[in-house]
């Protein structure tokens, strides 16, 4: 087992990991920029090394100074996180060559399934069901414009390299393509550097369901269920659960069974999501594999009862998977609180929380890194804790989940709390009757 890991990560899932390896006896070294110099992070850690100022591209994007912290401290072995560098390869590749460990996949299996293009072509080789769409990259606007034909509208063109919601337009009916394509490649190219684009058909009303897998080093590749992240604004995620409503055994198999097949197809070793889009008639097409722990990961912790993060270390450290594929014995949902005003279009709503009670009691579960007193800094995402609930059933976990929110205080800040409160009162919510475009409807009244 590691001696010592490195956190390269800030936040809700720097303290995540802090707190496991404690259990797991191992000494934590954190790092952080000036204006996280007051976080819980720096503080639970055994160590904690100031990496530079409050820009990422200074501090928790500036890999020299991340090595120079490993070589100080002396740490074994790295972790990501999410975000930041957790799917960047050339970090991966200069871990291995300081002789540290990447708590993760390989570089190559990074680079496999970071290029959305290159890992629909591997899953496609795997059997594994893909979108409809272009083989490969597009050349140019007149072939995209004759796939989208050939494929029928609506499609949605789609970076190869996008993450986070990005550098993806919807383009209902050819007279549209052009704009959409030029918009969705002058975002690709400012977010990513990388304006190659591909068109798929777009699904209409799907839910979002991914798999968690896990993949050890002789080769051995499970599946621990599903989550539903349908539930999303501009395509990012706000709320997860599991089991998902809209699964039922038979789905669950098919689905859990390709997962795996995407993941054996790549020898994966480390903790990934295989996610897909599902139709109206449970029909399921692979949409990306993400190489990394995800900021929902407590959903699957709480229904199969396994801190995943203690998994990810073992299969890192080398020790095999023993237990078999899981299925949810429970039901579990988490909230995303962020702080954005979501009367105000969700603007990003940071600066000092003058008070913060957070909800307690059985089955319920808060991931934070804030407290009464702490600034929420402008620099990086706006998430201040997750909230998690558990339960026997869906119904009296969105109960609790009322229950908790209610309980929730936070003050100074404006927070997604309200939008939260609202939607697990929602009708048609609480009847598992949702799919992607859901929020695009949604009227956020006041008094929440
Ligand atoms: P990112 O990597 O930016 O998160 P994804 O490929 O994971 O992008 O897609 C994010 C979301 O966009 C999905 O959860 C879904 O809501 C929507 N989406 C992506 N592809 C399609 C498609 N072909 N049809 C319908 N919706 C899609």
């Amino acid at each position: 087992m590691f001696n010592k890991v490195l956190i390269a990560n800030r936040g809700e899932i720097a303290l995540r990991i802090i707190r496991t390896c404690k259990e797991m006896d191992i000494n934590t070294v954190a790092v952080y920029s000036t204006a996280d110099k007051d976080s819980l992070h720096v503080r639970f850690a055994d160590e904690a090394v100031c990496i530079g100022p409050a820009s990422s591209a200074e501090s928790y994007l500036n890999i020299p100074r991340i090595m120079a912290a490993v070589e100080i401290t002396n740490a074994d072995a790295v972790h990501p996180g999410y975000g930041f560098l957790a799917e960047n390869s050339g970090f991966a590749e200069i871990c291995t060559e300081y002789g540290v460990k990447f708590i993760g996949p390989s570089p190559e299996m990074i680079d496999m399934m970071g290029d959305k293009i290159t890992a629909k072509e591997t899953m496609v080789k795997a059997g594994v069901p893909v979108v409809p769409g272009s083989d490969g990259l597009l050349k140019d606007i007149n072939s995209g414009l004759k796939i989208a034909k050939d494929i029928g509208y609506p499609v949605i063109l789609k970076a190869t390299a996008g993450g986070g919601g990005k550098g993806m337009r919807i383009v209902h009916r050819p007279e549209e393509f052009e704009s959409q394509w030029n918009k969705a490649r002058q975002e690709a190219k400012a977010s990513f550097g990388n304006d190659g684009m591909y068109v798929e058909k777009y699904i209409e009303e799907p839910r979002h369901i991914e798999f968690q897998i896990i993949g050890d080093q002789k080769g051995k590749v499970i599946h621990l269920s599903e989550r539903d992240c349908s539930i999303q604004r501009r395509h990012q995620k706000l709320v997860e659960e599991c089991p998902s409503p809209f699964m039922d055994s038979r789905l669950r198999s098919k689905m859990g069974k390709a997962a795996v097949k995407a993941g054996k197809s790549i020898n994966y070793e480390g903790v990934g999501t295989v996610e897909f889009l599902v139709d109206k008639y449970k029909k399921f097409y692979f949409m990306e594999m993400n190489t990394r722990i995800q900021v929902e990961h407590p959903v699957t912790e709480e229904v199969i009862d396994h801190d995943l993060i203690k998994e990810q270390i073992k299969v890192a450290a080398g020790i095999p998977i023993t237990g078999k594929d899981y299925l949810p014995s429970m039901h579990a949902i988490e909230c995303r609180i962020n702080a954005e005003d979501p009367y105000n279009n969700f603007r990003p709503s940071p600066g000092k929380i003058t008070s913060f009670h957070s909800p307690k009691g059985h089955g319920v579960r808060v991931d934070t890194h804030v407290y009464a007193g702490y600034t929420v800094p402008p620099y990086y995402d706006s998430m201040i804790a997750k909230l998690i609930c558990r339960a026997q059933t869906r119904e009296e976990c969105i109960t609790k989940m009322e229950r908790a929110l209610d309980e929730f205080v936070v003050e100074g800040i404006k927070t997604t709390l309200p939008f939260h409160k609202q939607l697990m009162r929602d009708k048609s919510f609480r009847e598992g009757n949702f799919h992607t475009g859901f929020l695009d409807t949604f009227e956020l009244k006041p008094g929440y």
